[in-house]
């Protein structure tokens, strides 16, 4: 993908703060973080989404995941993994990418909050139609 940000970071067209590169995944520090030590997680291969990720790539790419969690996991008292497909969700940077979002008490950072409610007719309609296309 010739226009991807990730891409060409990937390919070190772009400068980066890199903290992981191997044969099939790459981490760095995320441009605009939400807390300090904020990583991206990307496959090399351009993929726009999870769904359209092929497994091999995938595989590679949450045990990179786990890894960066690992050492996140040593200076941080918790961390949040997230990963958005599509603008509506939040996606940004079209090339899939896990966030790995270091934590401490009192951070102040909050995800979709309050919570949504739904009837109990919504919840088994959902069920219904995520069972279906599994
Ligand atoms: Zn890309």
């Amino acid at each position: 993908m010739v226009d991807c940000v990730f891409c060409k970071i990937a390919k070190k067209e772009i400068p980066a703060h890199i903290v992981f590169d191997d044969k099939k995944t790459m981490a760095f520090l995320d441009a605009k973080p939400t807390s300090l030590g904020h990583t991206l997680v990307i496959p090399k291969t351009h993929a726009e989404t999870l769904d359209k990720l092929n497994e091999e790539d995938l595989k590679s790419l949450t045990v990179a995941a786990q890894k960066i969690s690992k050492a996140i996991s040593k200076f941080s008292e918790g961390y949040n993994v997230i990963q958005n497909n599509k603008e509506v969700a939040g996606q940004i940077v079209h090339h899939v990418h896990f966030h790995i979002v270091p934590r401490k008490k009192g951070d102040g950072i909050y995800w979709n909050r309050p919570y949504p409610e739904f009837s109990e007719k919504q919840v088994k309609e959902i069920v219904e139609k995520i069972k279906k296309n599994v």
